[in-house]
Formats: structure tokens, sequence, C-alpha cells
């Protein structure tokens, strides 16, 4: 899908949230990769993923923490970026854990180093920035709604 603008990327965002709260409690993991270059808007659609978990804070990029944790009563979601990590070392514990918990949300960017550790058959979100600023958003094994999972 084409997106035109950070409020509709934000609202995508929401969208998925609203889907990962309604999984919450029922099947672990919960676990969204994000695929695409700096800009992209991978933070940006996590800020919508947070507003459809109904998590109110502000989220900024883990960049330099690697990962940023956020709480609402019955649901957390860690936001994690593994930007220019080629050894993940005891973040691949924190994101394991994190993975075994049903009421825990993982986001990650640039999970090329912990590929290994997700489901073979996790959602996927790749986010590809045009020459005209629109975004072409791919959605991979993850159902928006009472829809049928994207191929
Ligand atoms: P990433 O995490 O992929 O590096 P960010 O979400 O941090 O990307 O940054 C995307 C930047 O592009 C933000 O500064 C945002 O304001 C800007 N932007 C402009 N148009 C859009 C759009 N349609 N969707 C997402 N971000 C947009
Ligand atoms: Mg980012």
């Amino acid at each position: 899908m084409i997106i035109k603008t950070e409020e509709e990327l934000i609202s995508l965002g929401e969208q998925i949230g609203q889907n990962l709260l309604q999984q919450a409690g029922n099947s672990s993991p919960l676990v969204v990769e994000l695929v695409g270059d700096v800009g992209a808007g991978k933070t940006t659609l996590t800020k919508g993923i947070a507003k459809g978990l109904k998590i109110d804070s502000a989220i900024t990029s883990p960049s330099f923490t690697i990962s940023k944790r956020y709480k609402n009563n019955n649901i957390e979601l860690v936001h994690y970026d593994f930007y220019r990590l080629e050894d993940p070392g005891l973040m691949a514990e924190d994101l394991e854990d994190t993975m075994s918990s049903n009421h825990t949300v993982a986001v990650i960017e640039w999970g090329d180093s912990i590929e290994s550790l997700l489901p073979e058959n996790h959602p996927k979100i790749t986010i590809a920035l045009n020459d005209d600023e629109t975004r072409t958003v791919k959605i991979e094994k993850l159902a928006l709604n009472q829809g049928e999972p994207q191929a």
C-alpha cells in the first residue's frame, strides 16, 4: 500500500497495535519486525503501534540504548533498535524474555543480528521511501482487524 502522510502511517500503526492488543494474553510471542532504511518511518510506525496498544508515552528512537520499554496497565511494549549492532550480546536474552511473555509486544528495528531468534513466520512490515516522499508499505504475516493474514 502507498502511505502519503505521517498521520496515515501512524494510523496504520494504530490498527496494528489494536490487533496485537487483541492477541495479547492468548499467544506469544507478540513480535513485529520493521524493515526499511534510515528515515523510512519505522519509529513513526512504532508511535502508532503504541497508540493502538493504548500506551500514551512519547515514543522516541531507542538507537543508543538499543531498547526502550513502555507500559500501560496490562500490556508492555519493548521497542528495539539493533542498528549497526553486530553482536546483540545480552540483548538477545532480553529479547527472548520479552518474546516469552504474552503480555509484552516486541517491535524490532534493524533485526538482522537477532533474526535467527525470531519465529519463522513472524509479522514483518517493510517501509520504502519513494522519491516523492510517499512510503510503500508491505505487511507480511499480520492480519489487520478481522481480515485474512496478508501474504
Ligand atoms: P526510521 O525509524 O525508519 O529511521 P523515523 O520514523 O524515525 O524513521 O523517521 C521518519 C521521518 O520522516 C520523521 O522525521 C517523519 O517526520 C518524516 N516523515 C515525513 N513524511 C512521513 C511519512 N509519510 N511517514 C513517515 N514519516 C514521515
Ligand atoms: Mg528508527
